[in-house]
């Protein structure tokens, strides 16, 4: 993801990872506390939980901001890494900012996700554990199998014995896939609406800009009506309406500019 870097606070965390310098914004611990209360509608999330759910979220946006980063270091530049209320960040003043290398470092993170996913996947497979992917709704899955919907099919591994391993591993997929999948839509500022701006400008160098604007509205309204209707879900609805409304309000602003 790609939002504003917050300022530099004295409670920031500080490391190194890979080289990369990492800042950790205080408010970053609020986020995933807030989301992690947030989604025990389902399911009764106590507090052992509750850190699992934080180091999930946190190791995976650190991987995914490190796929980033190693992209952006692979065409020359030296990124640092941030993460914030609204997710991660990872920047460069000397970013190769041709659009094919743009493509490519955009797309790293999420594959960063994915390819930490199937990581778990080849661990429970080693492991002996029953583990794949199949066309299907849960409901057709034995008491000793978990699973996660992705889009119409399921992502089945077998329970382990131990609850709070299968906590992690059902959250650490949805975070590392779900949202992997979410940040590829065409939709400012997630991954894919920086895919989208970088392609149609390269074919279409006059109004690459305004269509991918137009792009990231419509499909933010759409994933606004979505997350109401189909998932009940006013988190959703609210983020991805407000996402539609900076959209429109980038593009008024860009308009106005070009005239
Ligand atoms: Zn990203």
């Amino acid at each position: 993801m790609l939002f504003a870097e917050p300022p530099r606070s004295e409670y920031d965390l500080r490391f190194r990872a890979f080289g990369f310098p990492v800042r950790v914004h205080p408010y970053f611990w609020l986020l995933a506390v807030l989301l992690g209360v947030g989604f025990g509608r389902g399911e009764s999330v106590d507090l052992a939980d509750l850190v699992i759910w934080i180091a999930v979220v946190f190791v995976s946006i650190l991987v995914h901001e490190l796929g980033h980063a190693f992209a952006q270091r692979h065409f020359g530049g030296r990124p640092w890494i941030t993460l914030h209320a609204m997710g991660g960040l990872a920047a460069c003043d000397d970013c190769d900012r041709a659009p094919r290398s743009q493509i490519l470092i955009a797309l790293a993170g999420p594959a960063a996700g994915f390819a930490s996913a199937l990581l778990a996947v080849v661990a429970l497979r080693i492991t002996g554990h029953v583990v794949g992917f199949r066309f299907g709704s849960p409901d057709s899955f034995g008491s000793a199998i978990e699973g996660l919907r992705i889009f119409g099919g399921t992502l089945y591994w077998e329970a382990t014995g131990n609850p709070r391993m299968n906590f992690l591993l059902r959250q650490f997929f949805w975070v590392n896939i779900g949202w992997g999948l979410i940040n590829l839509l065409p939709i400012y500022p997630l991954d894919g609406g920086q895919v989208s701006r970088e392609v149609l400008t390269l074919k279409n160098p006059r109004r690459g800009i305004v269509l991918s604007l137009q792009v990231s509205m419509s499909a933010a309204a759409i994933m606004a009506g979505v997350g109401l209707v189909a998932w009940k879900s006013l988190f959703t609805a609210l983020l991805f309406g407000s996402l539609a409304y900076s959209s429109y309000q980038a593009l008024k602003a860009y308009q106005s500019r070009s005239w």
